[in-house]
Parts: C-alpha cells; structure tokens; sequence
C-alpha cells in the first residue's frame, strides 16, 4: 500500500498507465554501406507510423478542437518536406543511422528557424521540434503517450505532471491522478479537483513500484494506494465509494441558491476558472461571479500565442455568461511552475523567487498590452475586474496601472471603445504586500488574497518540493494574521476583500475567513457545494470567536486541530 496526499477527493478503481514524457537520445553510430537500404526503409517506415499518429490525431480534433488541428495539419506537412527527406536520405547514404540522420537535419532547421527576425517563423521551430521527437520515437519503436488522446480509462501515474498535460487531459478517460511531487496548491491539485478527478499526489517512488496495465484502487479520501486487490478489497472499496457519492450528492443539492450564514448574512461566493472551457462558463450560473479567472490557461498548451482577437472572444464570452456579476481576470501569470510552450523562458535557479507573472509582463509589454487591450475592449460589456498577480510593493501596482493608461491611451487614439466601469486589483500573495495593505488600498479598487502563494512565501516552502511539503502550513497562525490585517484594512476603506486561493473553499479555513470579515470567496467549482452547505449551518458569532482564537495560537497543529473539533457539527 501507498501513502499520498489526497488532493482531490474521490475512489477509483482501475488499470495504471504510467505517465513518461519521451525524451529521444540518440548516439551517433555510423552504419555500414550494406546497411544503407535497411536505414532508408527504416526512415520510410518510421515516418508512415508518425503519419498515421498525426492523422488520427486530426481527425479527432477537427471536431473538437480546429486551431489545434490547423497545428496538426502543419506537422504532417514538416513530416514529408521534400527539402528535409532529401537531406535525411543523403545523410543516411552517407553513413549515418536513421535516427542519427533524422536527429542532425531536424536540429539544423529548428536552429536555422529559431535565428528568423520574423517571430511567427521562429515559432515554427517548437513545431519542428514536436515532429522531431515523434519521428524518433518511431524511429525507436517506441508507442506514444498522450494525456489528450486516450483509448481506455486509466489511472494516470506520473513523477509530475505539467499544466499543459493537465490543460489537454482527456477528463472523461482519467479515472484517478497519482503523482511522485505535487501538494494540494499545485496546479494538477487544483485541475484535478475542477475536474472532479480523484487524485492523490506527493506518493514517493510510485513510478519505478508500478507497471503499466497493473490494477490499483486509488482511495483520494483516506490517502491511500492498493496494488493487486483482492476480491475482499475490491468489494470493500466498491461500497465505501457508494457511500462517497451518496455524500457528495447530499452536498451538491447546496450548489444552486446564495450562500446564506445561519444569522442571515449573505456572502458572495464566487468561482475560480482556467480555459474558461464549456464546463466552466456553465458553472458559472451557481455562483455570484468569477473571482480568479486564471488566463494564463488560454497561453498553454498551444504553439502560437492567443492574439489580442480570440482573448477579447474568450473574454466576452465570459462576462456575458456572469451577467452583471464581477468577473476578475487575473493577467498571465506565468514563470514559477507555469511554462508556455510558445514563449520560451529562461532556466532559473528559483522560479518562484524569479521573474514571474506581473514581473514578466512588465518586461514583455508586448504579450501584456495584447492582453489588456483585448481586456479593455471586452469590459464594454458585464463588470470586469483586472487583477494583477504577483505585486510586491507599491511599484509594481503602479507600474501596471502606467501600462493600462498606456493601452487606454492607444485605444482612444485608435477610436476603439472600452470600457470605463472596469475594476483595477491586486493579488495579494506576497507577504510584503499584505504588511502595508493599508497602502496598498489607496491604490486599488479591490483585491484578493491568493493564499496557495501567501502560505508559499510566507513560510519560505516551495509549494511543490515534496520533501518540505510539512512546512507549508496554510494554517500557520502567521497566515491568519497576514489575513486578518488585510481584511481589516480593506473593509475600513469600504473596498472589496476577497479570497481566491485553496484556503477560499477549504472547510476549516473558510469560516475563520468569514469570522475576520471576509464577505467574498472564490474557489473552483469542487468546493462551491460544500462551502455554501457549511455557510448556511455557520453562525457569525462562532466565526469571529474562532477568528479570534485562532491568531493568538501557536503552531498551525494547534489550529487545525482547534478547528476540527470546533467545525464537528457543521462540516
Ligand atoms: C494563489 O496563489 O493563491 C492563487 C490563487 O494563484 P495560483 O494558485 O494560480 O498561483
Ligand atoms: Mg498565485
């Protein structure tokens, strides 16, 4: 049996498809003249294996996805360029192994493409790169592996997973996420649970103790991994995933209707998205707005970045579907655990600690005007809240605010309209922030306390290195208190204060939110029926004695157990 973190909760039960990105290696024997012929058919060969991959692949996504088989389509064309067979050829004729030949000509064009003045030229080299890895791995015989494009359900084992394999996951096919690295903030945690899928993270050595195919029973409740069960277990688990499912249907009944306290004080509960996809925007109708739309989730996955056109849709989109409730579009926030395959970033020695989200828009206007003004353009409708990640000191909100009058100007000068209501916010994730958030708030409309970083930083924890995973304490009193300071800071201006990290629909958590004064709480769609269940049984009064409590404790043990035991009848 494995121990893990359940992140996502839920029980699964079902065969294990290790999860492994291909890397090709490829060394440089040279073959013989006798063994030319065989090379030249083994490079025909590999390439037909690679055709009929990239064509299933099309016809699956032309439904489903048309910008995605556009990409698809280019690949088949990379695939049988006449210049680049002819050279694979010469070089196998020259003595080169298939692979080797493959490998050189590939390299020369990506190298030659990534030197092009033209940036749309230059992001063909990543397409270059993709159809270089899939020839090899044919070439090696190697099956391909692929999250988005899945034949059975799986329980899905991997050391880690991007967000890019999570963002294009087939969701209907992952019966169970099971991962090496990862805690409940990371972004798989935070997919799986959108997603519904349960998932346990942070199980150490799983990959090399499982082999494809093995049948496991994944319990995301207790936290738990069973290889091999017996018919005993099978059974065991099969009625304690009943009794999972008639619980979770009791609390969904919670999901339509305002969130009540038992006093009678209403709070506005909000929803987190990510791509904004058809599951998200439905959703939408439960809540009273989006309080974290994580756009960086448009930029990935994707070889090109999204134009300023296909945001300013996507965004509408969105603000139609919220009617008159807030949406809060959080600008790219990427670096950190977050990469982009159409922006290549720099290797940093600590990515949380480097140039991430705000930082890194404010180095590349060009990507961040092209958001703001398809934001801007888009704000004419609904109630649009911009919201800026990763501020740090008052520097940073002014420089943003510098850039969005720097878009707005453009736009007047262009005679393109956009809206005049919209909110300007801030994230606050950064202790340094929250310490003088009675001068932040002069410089802001609103904010949102992002607690996945706030816990981050303030207990100096890579949210997502395992072996540390004990000292990210999301109930660390220091938390609370960095909390309470903000919320009272925020509301003696009159200005809106809301949550949008895991602590927002976390059950323990939440009601002490609302005991410091917290009106408004954003979390994904997971979380929202719970939450309003656990509201409408809270009464105020018992909030704001915890709240209280809770800052004077000692250690977040302390806490947590305080809470447990003080939350028993209501959670
Ligand atoms: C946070 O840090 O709490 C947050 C909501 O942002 P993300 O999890 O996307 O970093
Ligand atoms: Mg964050």
């Amino acid at each position: 049996m494995y121990q893990g973190n359940p992140v996502s909760e839920g029980i699964a039960m079902g065969k294990v498809m290790l999860y492994e990105p291909f890397i090709p290696v490829v060394d440089g024997t040279a073959i013989s003249k006798e063994e030319i012929p065989a090379a030249l058919s083994h490079y025909k060969n590999a390439r037909g294996g690679a055709k009929e991959e990239l064509e299933a692949l099309h016809s699956r996504l032309r439904q489903d996805d048309p910008g995605k088989a556009k990409i698809i389509k280019a690949h088949m064309d990379i695939l049988f360029d006449v210049a680049m067979e002819e050279e694979i050829q010469d070089a196998i004729s020259d003595g080169k192994s298939t692979e080797a030949a493959v490998d050189k000509i590939f390299r020369k064009y990506i190298r030659i493409i990534g030197k092009s003045a033209d940036e749309r030229i230059r992001e063909r080299a990543s397409d270059l790169e993709d159809v270089r890895c899939r020839l090899l791995r044919n070439c090696m015989g190697v099956k391909e592996k692929n999250l988005a494009f899945l034949t059975d359900p799986v329980v899905v084992v991997a050391k880690d997973l991007f967000p890019s394999d999570t963002a294009s996951m087939d969701r209907k096919k992952v019966l169970a996420i099971v991962t090496e690295v990862g805690g409940p903030t990371s972004h798989t945690a935070i997919i799986a649970r959108s997603y519904e899928i349960p998932a346990l993270l942070g199980v150490p050595n799983i990959l090399s103790g499982l082999q494809n195919g093995q049948q496991v029973i994944v319990d995301a409740v207790e936290g738990s991994l069973i290889t091999d069960p017996t018919d005993e277990e099978q059974k065991a688990y099969k009625e304690k995933e009943i009794r999972f499912q008639e619980k979770a249907a009791e609390t969904r009944q919670y999901l339509e209707g305002d969130a009540v306290t038992k006093d009678g004080v209403k709070i506005e509960v909000e929803l987190n998205i990510g791509s904004a996809n058809a599951q998200e925007i439905h959703d939408i109708q439960y809540t009273n707005g989006v309080g974290l739309f994580r756009s960086e989730f448009l930029y990935m996955g994707r070889d090109t970045l999204p134009s300023e056109e296909e945001q300013y849709k996507i965004y509408r989109k969105v603000l139609t579907q919220a009617g008159g409730n807030p949406v809060t579009l959080r600008t790219l926030d990427i670096g950190g655990d977050k990469k982009l395959d159409c922006m290549e970033l720099p290797k940093e020695d600590n990515p949380f600690l480097g140039n991430r989200a705000l930082r890194l828009c404010l180095q590349h206007r060009d990507i961040f005007k092209t958001q703001l003004r398809a934001a801007l353009r888009a704000g004419t409708i609904g109630n649009l809240w911009i919201m800026f990640p990763m501020v740090g000191s008052l520097d940073d909100v002014r420089s943003a605010k510098a850039v969005v009058r720097e878009v707005q100007q453009d736009l007047d000068r262009e005679k393109i309209e956009y809206g005049k209501n919209i909110k300007f916010g801030i994230m606050i994730e950064i202790p340094a922030i929250a310490m003088i958030a009675d001068l932040a708030v002069k410089e802001v409309d609103f904010a949102s306390i992002g607690t996945n970083d706030l816990c981050q930083y303030t207990t100096a924890v890579d949210r997502l290195n395992q072996n540390v995973a004990s000292y990210y304490q999301s109930y660390h009193p220091a938390m609370f208190r960095l909390i309470r300071y903000t919320v009272e800071q925020f509301n003696k201006a009159g200005k809106p204060i809301g949550v949008c990290g895991e602590l927002g629909g976390d059950k323990l958590a939440m009601p002490v939110l609302l005991g410091f004064g917290m009106r408004r709480i954003s979390m994904g769609i997971a979380s929202l029926a719970r939450a309003k269940k656990i509201i409408s049984r809270l009464d105020l009064n018992l909030a704001k004695e915890m709240a209280d409590k809770v800052c004077r404790m000692e250690t977040a043990g302390d806490v947590e157990a305080y809470l447990k035991d003080s939350l028993k009848d209501i959670i």
